[in-house]
């Protein structure tokens, strides 16, 4: 037997899919050997380690796309540590002369995958990326006098008028494999699923993770949901929404793939959907221009905000004990799922940021480790939007009435009977209200306020009060 033909090496990140994907194709089509890699870099400076919902996602998404590389003729290796390490002992083992990736936009794993590409041209190796993640490179599009978009709606006539999205590229009908050996870690040492105790269960019921789940749920979208899109978005009650949240985080579907589907659509519902990810764009962009965007509030005035320290109204928030239905179904959605629906997540946060005045930052650490869509660019942009202290936010003075919000969005209180079951034999004018209920309706309903359900932690009417006066000392906009 000769020698081993040395590989193109294609890395997998945040793009776990075999189709529109743009590294892999062209690894493919190279005719060359194909070695891919996952690697799980916390390590290298400035990375936000992924929280325990995201990675019990990871986990099966690895499974799925392990599965199809395997199919198609190649496989997998897993790796944990530096990418500039693994890259290294990658191309010292198969003698690679070229690497290829798809774009990644989190600031700190741009500038690993930047100081990547010099030192491997800086070796006279190719080094080659590629589009998926987003429709528009954030670099590229720009305001008329150069700078970067802070306001949504002109952000997305520009992207718009000035993006064409491209056709999704095949999948590869095979990836010739790379017959050498590079050692990698089985799926399981990545440690990446809940033990003790093991709460992943809910997860396991409401999700498919990988491209495949992707897929079948983009489809079923389209087919049963994209036409009253528009009308039952807003509904939490409804499962009205398309639910592609975790894959287009995971990278396991591309909005390419998504516009693609939609090209024969024309109704008010498509047009929203568009709309949707053209936020998502929008937070992307912002991200990519902001690399603090977490941290730091957009607005600097809003860093002097005095942000109460309260653990155990924050513990009462997250474990969805507010004594607000609609906020805590929100949070038990969260934790039994892993995903809230878009209106009660702004509900919920505007909950803590404004009644409990708590750090839009402990909010955003929350939703980063319990969501299986934990976004780096959507979750730090929505916190601070609701905030106020965001791009484009929303007013200071904008602060959700949760019993309003509830009685408007959840009229039957169909979400709240379903994610708060002790008080879902309440009557409907009281479901969003409890502690408005007589003691004898109380009763009926087998509700004892404090005790089998929490009374309201705070007085929204005095709270909301006493959020304005805090906003007043450091807002700019009025
Ligand atoms: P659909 O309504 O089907 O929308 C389709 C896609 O459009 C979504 O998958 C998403 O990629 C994008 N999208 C929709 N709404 C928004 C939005 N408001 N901003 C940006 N993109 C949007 N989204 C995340 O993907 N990850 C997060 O970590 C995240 N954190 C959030 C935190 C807060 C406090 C708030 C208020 C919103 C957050 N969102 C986040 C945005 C939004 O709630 C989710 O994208 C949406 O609920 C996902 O469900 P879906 O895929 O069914 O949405």
């Amino acid at each position: 037997m000769g020698p081993v033909a040395s590989p193109v090496i294609v890395l997998f990140r945040r793009d776990l899919r075999i189709r529109d994907n743009g590294a892999l194709a062209a690894a493919a089509d190279s005719d060359r050997p194909v070695l891919p890699i996952f690697i799980l870099d916390e390590e290298s400076e400035g990375v936000r380690p992924i929280g325990a919902a995201s990675r019990w996602w990871l986990h099966h998404s690895l499974h799925g796309l392990q599965k199809a590389l395997n199919k198609a003729g190649a496989g997998l290796v897993l790796k944990r540590g530096r990418t500039a390490d693994v890259v290294e002992e990658a191309i010292k083992v198969s003698g690679a002369d070229t690497v290829l990736w798809n774009r990644r936009y989190d600031p700190a794993e741009a500038a690993i995958d930047a100081a990547l590409k010099t030192s491997l041209r800086d070796k006279e190796l190719v080094a080659r990326s590629f589009d998926g993640a987003l429709m528009h490179e954030p670099s590229l599009l720009q305001t008329g006098s150069g700078g970067f978009y802070k306001v949504y709606t002109p952000f997305s006539k520009a992207l718009e008028s000035s993006v064409e999205p491209r056709d999704p590229i095949d999948p590869p009908s095979s990836v010739k494999g790379w017959k050498g050996q590079l050692e990698g870690l089985a799926l399981d040492e990545l440690e990446l699923l809940p033990t003790k105790p093991d709460w992943s269960g809910g997860l396991q019921e409401s999700w498919t993770p990988g491209e495949d789940g992707a897929r079948r749920r983009l489809r079923e979208f389209v087919e049963d949901d994209l036409s009253d899109y528009e009308r039952s978005r807003d509904i939490p009650g409804k499962a009205g929404t398309s639910g592609l949240s975790p894959h287009l985080t995971f990278g396991e579907i591309t909005p390419f793939q998504i516009l693609a589907a939609l090209k024969k659509f024309h109704g008010a519902g498509a047009a929203k959907f568009r709309k949707e990810l053209a936020w998502r764009e929008f937070s992307y962009h912002l991200l990519f221009h902001n690399p603090h965007l977490r941290e730091r509030a957009f607005r600097p005035e809003y860093e002097a905000f005095e942000w109460h320290r309260d653990a155990k109204a924050l513990k009462a928030w997250q474990r969805g004990l507010s004594g607000y239905p609609i906020v805590d179904a929100g949070m038990r959605q969260l934790w039994h799922t892993g995903w809230m629906h878009n209106r009660v997540r702004m509900i919920a946060a505007s909950f803590l940021i404004k009644d409990l005045l708590i750090d839009w930052r402990d909010g955003e650490q929350w939703f980063w480790d319990t969501l299986v869509d934990a976004d780096p660019a959507n979750n730090p942009a929505s916190w601070q939007w609701v905030a106020g202290s965001g791009a484009d936010a929303a007013p200071y003075f904008r602060i959700f009435n949760p019993v309003l919000q509830g009685e408007r969005f959840d009229p039957g209180g169909d979400y709240v009977r379903r994610w708060v079951p002790e008080i879902a034999k309440l009557p409907d004018r009281f479901v969003q209200k409890p502690w408005e209920a007589s003691a004898a309706v109380l009763k009926d309903a087998g509700v004892t306020l404090g005790e089998t359900y929490p009374s309201p932690i705070v007085d929204h009417h005095a709270a909301r009060d006493r959020a304005m006066e805090a906003y007043r000392a450091v807002r700019s906009d009025d």
